[in-house]
């Protein structure tokens, strides 16, 4: 019988798949992959590139600097694909700084879904028409802009992955750490040696009992906002 699909699969479609090729094949993401928690399908996009020279991108019409991504390519790839999985065509979400910012309650919001599709821009964008014809939801990992999608399309799957149950080795470092329930940032954090650099351990985090340490751990969790 063949495994069953993961319960979160990603989709991305990219002129540059070979970028994702480290990012798959290492540590967490690596090991959720090989355990089936998790499916990264890459595609792409010059596949459905409809000329001989397989073009893809095209200068702007009125004027102005750099190439768009055509629409045709783009919107037959993003179409075969959703049409691929059967009735559901995923959460369809399209890398651009102009789209709602990136935020841990979105990555939760992610974290829901069974089918996600990422679709990566490159040179200066995409045509108008991709929006217009595929609708999908515009997401930015932040003010700046970078060459391609593909390293914020890395930001997601990143992020969504580890609050996949079974991802993390611990289920409860996703709920303890930075913008968790209470919305608060990681208490500050110590490994061995105990003393470096005349720097030493608090002591309440080495005395065993859990309730001063919990308590010492609130009092110490930082707040986000720009007092940090
Ligand atoms: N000309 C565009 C920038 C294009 S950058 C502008 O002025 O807004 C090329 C591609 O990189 C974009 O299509 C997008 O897919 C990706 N990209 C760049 N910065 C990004 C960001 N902050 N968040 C998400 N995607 C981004």
């Amino acid at each position: 019988m063949p495994p069953p699909p993961p319960p979160l699969r990603f989709d991305v479609l990219t002129l540059f798949p070979g970028l994702f090729e480290g990012f798959l094949s290492e540590s967490i993401l690596k090991r959720a992959i090989r355990r089936g928690l998790i499916g990264v399908n890459l595609w792409d996009i010059r596949r459905w590139a409809l000329d001989k020279h397989r073009s893809v991108d095209d200068t702007p019409f009125g004027g102005g600097p750099g190439m768009l991504m055509m629409a045709p390519p783009v919107v037959s790839a993003v179409e075969a694909v959703q049409a691929s999985f059967g009735d559901r065509p995923g959460r369809l979400i399209a890398m651009t700084p102009a789209g709602r910012r990136l935020d841990q309650a979105f990555v939760e919001e992610l974290a829901r879904e069974p089918r996600i599709v990422l679709l990566c821009g490159r040179y200066e964008g995409f045509d108008q028409r991709i929006f217009d014809i595929l609708r999908p939801e515009p997401l930015s990992i932040g003010d700046y802009v970078l060459s391609g999608g593909e390293v914020p399309a890395m930001a997601v799957i990143d992020a969504v992955m580890r609050l996949v149950p079974g991802v993390l080795g611990d289920d409860q470092s996703a709920i303890d750490e930075s913008f968790g329930p209470d919305g608060g940032l990681e208490y500050p954090q110590y490994t061995r040696p105990r003393s470096y650099r005349g720097l030493d351990v608090p002591e309440v985090l080495l005395s065993g009992d859990h309730a001063a340490i919990a308590r010492w751990r609130r009092q110490h969790r930082r707040t986000a906002g720009p007092s940090r």
